[in-house]
């Protein structure tokens, strides 16, 4: 079920939203979840952009701000955001728990109908909210922002992001949709479910998809970072993709059972071989050359199999710990200016 949510009194300007679900009058109508990871460079400017676009929608919104354990003054920066008609709603993480964590901690907050994840950096445009809250009202539950083109990435980046995206649908039993990063529009239903999901090891492009429902695709062209450094290094994001892939899918577990039947079957037909081999022309014992390769791919294998097993146990290790995904330390809530909407 659902965790219960605080319900204040509806602002003047709010137009109140009822929740399909439970019934219950939503503060908001959208909320926009922003993680931020030292990011003082940009903040200021991603707010002005935002509000921007926020100030001329005619619905009461909401922008949440999780600061994710920065180490610059990117706080000091939210803290002193000047304040526009939405209201602003500042968390901060006690330390750095990663961009997974920061945006459950912006779900577990959200009060808005709709729901807005979008990155700090300005890769992903504000100005297409409007547009993604004209599909929300049209019955989606959920829109997918889908990368048309990746301007300032590498062709490498690109290359693994595409053959990547390939082999997760290929394994898992879930289609995640290829080229959506984390900017998307959920309904508060979606949202509820998601917050409602128990498990600890949050690959949020599998948990977006996992809810179903009715989902639509919109294409934009993704800009470069608008200052600052990117957070993701390629082990960081092989350790993701690899999260993906195991939190999703047993089926490289049974890689370990395929690889051995048909290196058994390989064997077989080799050790006949050999006998033959050597009933027909005796046994000149040679072949260390062989016997090393074979001994090694085999060991590497076993290995190989051993460590995914290993994977697994782990995250079933981390999962009955059962400790929390983050931890706030502090939270500040400042209600936006009470002004009509414009449009
Ligand atoms: N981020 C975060 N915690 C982290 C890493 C990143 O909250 O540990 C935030 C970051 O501030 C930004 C967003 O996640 O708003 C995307 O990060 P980044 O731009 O570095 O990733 P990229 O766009 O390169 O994939
Ligand atoms: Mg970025």
């Amino acid at each position: 079920m659902p965790k219960e949510r605080t319900v204040r009194v509806t602002k003047p300007f709010s137009y109140a939203v009822w929740n399909d679900q439970s019934n219950l009058p939503l503060n908001f109508t959208l909320s926009i979840i922003v993680p931020t990871f030292n990011e003082a460079e940009v903040v200021e400017t991603f707010h002005q952009r935002l509000t921007l676009v926020l100030d001329k929608i005619p619905v009461s919104s909401e922008i949440i701000y999780v600061n994710d354990g920065s180490t610059d003054n990117t706080w000091q920066k939210l803290k002193a955001l000047p304040q526009s008609r939405s209201e602003q709603v500042l968390i901060a993480l006690s330390r750095n728990f990663g961009k997974e964590a920061a945006m459950s901690a912006g779900l577990e907050a959200s009060r808005g109908a709709a729901v807005i994840l979008i990155d700090c950096d300005l890769q992903d445009p504000p100005e297409l909210i409007p547009g993604m809250l004209a599909e929300w009202q049209n019955g989606y539950d959920i829109i997918n922002m889908r990368r048309r083109k990746r301007y300032g990435e590498s062709w490498l980046k690109k290359l693994s992001a595409l053959l990547y995206y390939r082999l997760l649908n290929r394994l898992s039993d879930i289609h995640i949709p290829e080229n959506v990063g984390d900017f998307r529009l959920l309904s508060r239903r979606v949202v509820d479910h998601i917050n409602a999901l128990p498990e600890k090891t949050r690959y949020m492009k599998g948990l977006f998809a996992w809810p179903g429902f009715r989902q639509h695709e919109l294409f934009f062209d993704r800009d470069p970072r608008l200052a600052g450094k990117t957070k993701w290094h390629y082990l960081k994001l092989f350790g993701l993709a690899f999260e993906g892939i195991t939190s999703f899918s047993v089926h490289p577990l049974k890689l370990a059972t395929w690889i051995g039947v048909a290196i058994s079957l390989l064997s077989l037909i080799y050790a006949i071989v050999i006998v033959f081999k050597t009933l027909l022309y005796g046994d000149p014992v040679a072949g260390y050359t062989s016997l090393m390769a074979v001994m090694l791919f085999l060991g590497g294998i076993q290995l190989m199999a051993m460590g995914l097993l290993g994977e697994y146990v782990g995250r079933i290790f981390i999962e009955s710990k059962q400790r929390p995904n983050y931890l706030t330390s502090q939270k500040i809530i400042r209600s936006g200016l009470h002004n009509k909407p414009s449009a």
